[in-house]
């Protein structure tokens, strides 16, 4: 196992405008040694000045004799730490000479209507900085003892005249222009064929340059990388040994471990740094520690390595610091088991690169909204993406998710059908297999007959779809947006308990399908009363039902497998948040499609956060709780939005399937935990849970199973 796979990192920058002594570089590492991380991440630049004695940049003047990185790099090594110096391409801050003396060097936004395109406060890498950065690195990696390097952002998408140039000489024709395209390359949708080629080019060039540095000069260095995220990080498979994609939290927590695993996954399940902003800005105060202390847990649950920016912060107010100390021996203990452990497998949801491309936000939405429905009810869940499944990575799971799943390759579709004949259970929705991988419509959807239905038409998913106009009045027919209605058939065992006769409403298109052979309708989509939607004169308020009319959900037990579909676009949490029984039907769907699940959270909170993890080493399965019950997350003027604070939760209970002998259950932050043991059943009660726990459940590894 490499130390880059499981470390603890502190990460700093330079504090600018005050002169630079060895009792400086002591600071900065005191600082690193006192939160107890093990890993000191450091900019090497400032403001196109070195902070290292450099042949090819000039010296920062405020270090006067001293060599910052020398410094640095000797006593981590002294203290036994790692060190990653890292540079940035902000101009601002990173690389400010460097565009005086070459202002086209600059990133440059695409040009709209004739003006010319924005200038970002960044340098374009496909300029001639690139080479002076390989240049700096390869004097850092050359001279100093360094564990790894890193590359703070990775601005791609740009218009300057040396990507322009370099295109035109790639393409024999002028670089097209995509007026809205966002200077980070977060996603390849809407990009002309040719662009995107260049564009990722552009990325896998930068990365293979560093990396051929790296093994000519000393191959043990790590390379980590930022801004190739998500669905993008294909693109570094290779080249970088790590990623960091700097995710921050808009809203609520839910989607930063989404995108944590995502980034993995399409990392070919390469190691990913998470990076936690304890300062609110740079040389300014630092965030509320609970909420910091939390999310730096959130990463190991997320599959991530918990990286902490300081940026100067603590050089003003230190207060914290035992806590954060705290809080990093706490990962510590858990990195212990969870390094070598592998996720229990039950669910594996379906990302597909070519849906991402065709279909972006509406796949995006869709994948998110299921994501939150199976986080919110403890059903262990993996990210497997199309080239994985293509591999085999279903093995080992008992049921797939594919939400909206629109364009799917067909070396998926049958690798989806392999693992359904070896019993995968299947949940898809909406318009799942109706494109292959270029996009182009199916006659059928790819598994269509293994759901158990066909399709005979698509209710449009445009709200504005179905309001008409009234011709005297010229007013649209309804208020509001469309909507439309179901109902569940009650006497099935999967809708037990749900109101009867009772009409629930969602939001998004449908498909309209019929059920065939064996397959069984659990519920129905309703007609509109368009009778009465339109009478007149007063009608303009919503949509009356009218009977049941098309399958809502289909089950299908073919072979031994269980599928179950479902044809609204209802996965988006506000397309159902009016219609808990959708929740219930496809939450019942997925445990009846999937069978038993390794973890049940008897009784906790919708909002926290449960991972099972096993090592099979040691013989223990540890559960990761984060608690994510959390304030309405403040948006205050950029940055990270602000955790207030964390409302812990009292008498938590979980039950645990195994067949092993259990010896112990207990808490690594030493809470009290409460359990009992019963035919292949651990039952465990957690009586508080403040911000996060690890409770182990060891198991006798001498009897084998
Ligand atoms: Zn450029």
């Amino acid at each position: 196992m490499k130390w880059y796979e499981h470390p603890r990192i502190f990460y700093d920058w330079v504090l600018y405008g005050e002169d630079l002594t060895p009792e400086y570089a002591q600071w900065i590492v005191k600082k690193t040694i006192d939160i107890h991380a093990d890993t000191l991440a450091f900019c090497v630049v400032v403001g196109g000045y070195a902070l290292w004695n450099s042949k090819v940049t000039p010296k920062y003047e405020h270090l006067g004799e001293m060599d910052l990185m020398g410094e640095m790099a000797r006593l981590c090594r002294e203290n036994d730490l790692h060190f990653v110096p890292w540079w940035l391409a902000t101009a601002t801050g990173g690389v400010e000479r460097v565009l005086r003396e070459h202002p086209s060097w600059q990133l440059v936004g695409p040009s709209v209507g004739g003006k010319p395109g924005k200038r970002q406060n960044y340098i374009c890498y496909n300029s001639p900085y690139r080479e002076l950065v390989y240049e700096e690195v390869r004097e850092i990696i050359s001279n100093y003892d360094v564990d790894g390097i890193y590359f703070d952002q990775l601005p791609i998408s740009c218009y300057c005249p040396w990507c322009k140039a370099k295109f035109e000489r790639l393409h024999g024709r002028p670089m097209p222009v995509v007026p809205d395209e966002f200077f980070v390359y977060n996603s390849p949708a809407g990009l002309p064929g040719a662009l995107k080629e260049f564009r990722d080019e552009s990325v896998r060039s930068f990365c293979a340059g560093i990396r051929r540095i790296i093994d000519e000069v000393n191959p043990e260095v790590c390379y980590a990388q930022n801004w190739v995220r998500n669905v993008q990080s294909h693109l570094a498979v290779g080249y970088a040994d790590v990623l960091l994609p700097e995710f921050y939290q808009r809203n609520d927590l839910i989607p930063l471990g989404l995108r944590h695993r995502l980034t993995k996954t399409y990392f070919d399940n390469g190691p990913i740094w998470g990076n936690v902003r304890h300062a609110v800005r740079h040389d300014a105060r630092h965030f509320p520690l609970r909420g910091t202390k939390m999310l730096l847990v959130d990463c190991v649950a997320n599959l991530a390595s918990p990286l902490m920016l300081d940026l100067c912060s603590m050089d003003f107010d230190s207060t914290g610091t035992e806590e954060l100390a705290e809080t990093f021996d706490h990962i510590k203990s858990m990195q212990e088991v969870w390094v070598d452990a592998e996720p229990v497998k039950y669910a594996a949801m379906l990302h597909s690169y070519n849906t991402h491309r065709i279909y972006s936000d509406r796949f995006e939405n869709a994948f998110e909204g299921m994501y939150r429905l199976l986080f919110e009810n403890h059903i262990p869940l993996e990210i497997v993406h199309e080239a994985g499944v293509q591999r085999g990575d279903l093995e080992g799971y008992k049921v797939l998710i594919m939400p909206d799943v629109v364009s799917l390759a067909d070396k998926t579709v049958g690798a989806i059908r392999e693992a359904t004949d070896n019993g995968l259970g299947v949940v898809a929705t909406y318009m799942t297999g109706f494109a292959d991988d270029r996009g182009g419509l199916r006659k059928q959807p790819a598994l269509a007959d293994l759901f158990g239905f066909e399709v005979e038409d698509t209710a449009a998913y445009d709200t504005s779809a179905g309001i008409t106009s009234d011709p005297v009045l010229n007013l649209p027919d309804i208020d509001g947006s469309m909507f439309y209605y179901g109902s569940a058939r009650t006497e099935h065992p999967l809708a037990e308990g749900l109101p009867e006769e009772g009409l629930f409403s969602f939001q998004g298109g449908f498909v309209i399908c019929r059920p065939i052979e064996d397959a069984q309708v659990i519920a129905d989509i309703h007609t509109i009363d368009q009778i009465r939607l339109s009478s007149r004169p007063y009608n303009r308020r919503g949509h009356y039902p009218g009977p049941a009319r098309w399958p809502l959900a289909i089950l299908r037990e073919h072979n031994g497998a269980r599928t179950a579909y479902f044809a609204p676009q209802a996965e988006a949490e506000w397309k159902r948040a009016h219609a808990p029984e959708l929740d219930t039907l496809m939450v019942r769907s997925v445990l009846w499609a999937g069978g038993q699940t390794p973890l049940e959270a008897t009784d906790c909170p919708r909002s926290v956060e449960v991972r099972l993890f096993h090592n099979r080493e040691q013989g223990v399965f540890q559960i990761i709780l984060v608690n994510l019950t959390t304030n309405s997350l403040v948006n205050a003027a950029g940055g990270p939005a602000v955790v207030r604070y964390v409302t812990p939760h009292k008498g938590l209970r979980l039950l645990l399937r195994t067949d092993r002998k259990v010896i112990s259950v207990e808490s690594q932050l030493g809470s009290a935990v409460h359990h009992k043991v019963s035919d292949g059943i651990v039952e465990i009660e957690l009586p508080l849970l403040d911000l996060y726990d690890s409770i182990l459940i060891r198991y006798d590894r001498s009897m084998s199973l």
